[in-house]
């Protein structure tokens, strides 16, 4: 089936990259309107403190996608969708402030009593991130070792999961990522192959830092 945007009311569930392309697809394909929700908080004009060189900055960015158009909502928690005769019309959703970390180092989210409010939709389009692998099948079939968010546990100087022979790169191992970084583990990982089936390898390792 052929989803299209043309002369609907558009709503990206998610603020990252891959929302900033639902919304510049949305654009192109003649949308009514578009709004982007995200559930965090709007990030700050300047880099975080939080994000110190040389870590990647935390800080608000604009894509040419979000240039072309449309409505950005920040720190909005979806609650439900409203239909008729099969098909989505509206979403309901409310403001939400994030407040103390938890134990594991999550702020808590705290709903805004009163906030409540809705939003056309004709189309959603969920773009609320990769979490972790599929695990049934291939993964809980070998039996691999998951890291505390779920991806394959494979540290960055022999890729090799728990079980002997098995060997994970990319974002399987290192959750969503870029393209840049699978290939660089990518290679990093073959040369580990290598080494593990002969001993040594003539591949380089252009690794930068582990
Ligand atoms: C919508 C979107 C936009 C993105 N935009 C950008 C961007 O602009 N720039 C950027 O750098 N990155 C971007 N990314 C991230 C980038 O695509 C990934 O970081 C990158 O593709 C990861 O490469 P990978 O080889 O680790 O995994 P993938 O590219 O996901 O490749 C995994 C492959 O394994 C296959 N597979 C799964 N299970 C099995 C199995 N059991 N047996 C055999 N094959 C299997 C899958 O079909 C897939 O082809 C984007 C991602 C998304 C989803």
């Amino acid at each position: 089936m052929n989803i299209s945007a043309r002369d609907k009311h558009v709503v990206v569930l998610g603020g990252g990259d891959t929302g900033s392309d639902c919304v510049g697809t949305s654009h192109r394909q003649g949308a009514k309107s578009v709004t982007s929700i995200e559930l965090l908080e709007r990030p700050p004009e300047e880099r975080s403190p939080t994000t110190p060189w040389p870590l990647w900055p935390l800080m608000f960015r604009s894509s040419s996608s979000h240039d072309e158009g449309g409505t950005r909502e920040y720190a909005v928690l979806t609650r439900y969708f409203e239909g008729e005769n099969g098909r989505v019309k509206r979403l309901h959703a409310v403001r939400v402030q994030f407040g103390e970390s938890d134990e594991s180092g999550r702020p808590k989210m705290e709903e805004l009593q009163g906030s409540e409010f809705t939003i056309d939709a004709d189309l959603v389009l969920l773009a609320m991130g990769f979490v972790h692998p599929v695990h049934e099948g291939l993964l809980d079939g070998l039996g691999l070792q998951k890291d505390g968010r779920g991806n394959v546990q494979a540290e960055t100087t022999s890729y090799a999961t728990s079980e002997p022979g098995f060997f994970a790169a990319g974002d399987c191992r290192r959750g969503q990522s870029l393209v840049v970084w699978a290939i660089s583990e990518g290679r990093e990982a073959a040369r580990m192959v290598d080494v593990y089936l002969e001993g040594d390898s003539s591949l380089q390792s252009k690794r930068a830092y582990i």
